[in-house]
């Protein structure tokens, strides 16, 4: 990997969240999608096992990512995982209070990578992140994850129910295990860009 990444801060207030410097690539997935193994598959174990530490998995923790000079290129946020419950009038009840204006408000977020399960069917809950991120324009990926454990035509019936069900024209395929999909996802990263800066 050309870029290092290192744990930044943990926030559990807006009042708390990095100055917004540069472009922001928040990840966003139910609990047990396979958000932690991707993110230690793209910033390298030490860095996310911050995010899984008890106290960390309610917050936002940011990760900074320099470039080959030390120069800093990108912000990784990592969400606390939505749950199983139905998501509604807000984007998640259980959420914490300060997810929400963060998706809303921060200015230098540029893009949402939206984690799915390759293996279940299209959840409600995501569908609904999905239509929120819609309406407040956010830019939004969807990634599909554990992918490896399909194969086949399950693979491919799968991946086209997520765009069917969700309402998309591209769903990225990865895998934190065999490392598919995981150097098209980084591409997505580098070339996220804001307007705001
Ligand atoms: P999180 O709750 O979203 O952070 O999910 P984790 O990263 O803890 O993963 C949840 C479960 O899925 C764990 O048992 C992981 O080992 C498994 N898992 C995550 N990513 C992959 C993957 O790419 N392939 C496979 N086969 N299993 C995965």
């Amino acid at each position: 990997m050309r870029y290092t990444t290192q744990f930044l801060l943990s926030a559990l207030s807006a009042a708390q969240f990095p100055a917004p410097t540069v472009p922001e690539i928040a990840f966003l997935g139910r609990s047990n999608v396979g958000k932690s193994s991707l993110l230690n598959a793209l910033v390298g174990d030490k860095a996310a096992k911050v995010s899984s530490t008890p106290g960390r998995t309610r917050a936002i923790n940011f990760f900074l990512v320099s470039d080959e000079k030390r120069a800093p290129r990108n912000i990784l946020a990592d969400l606390p995982g939505y749950g199983y419950a139905k998501i509604s009038k807000s984007i998640s009840a259980e959420w914490p209070k300060f997810i929400e204006p963060y998706l809303a408000e921060r200015p230098t977020l540029s893009l949402c990578i939206c984690l799915v399960d390759s293996n279940i069917p299209p959840q409600e809950s995501d569908r609904t992140l999905i239509e929120w991120l819609r309406a407040a324009n956010r830019s939004f990926a969807v990634v599909a994850t554990k992918i490896d454990r399909l194969s086949g035509n399950v693979r491919t019936k799968n991946l086209a129910a997520l765009k069917k069900e969700l309402e998309l024209n591209e769903v990225l395929a990865v895998s934190a295990k065999t490392k598919q999909g995981m150097g098209e996802l980084w591409s997505r990263i580098e070339t996220a860009k804001t307007d705001q800066l």
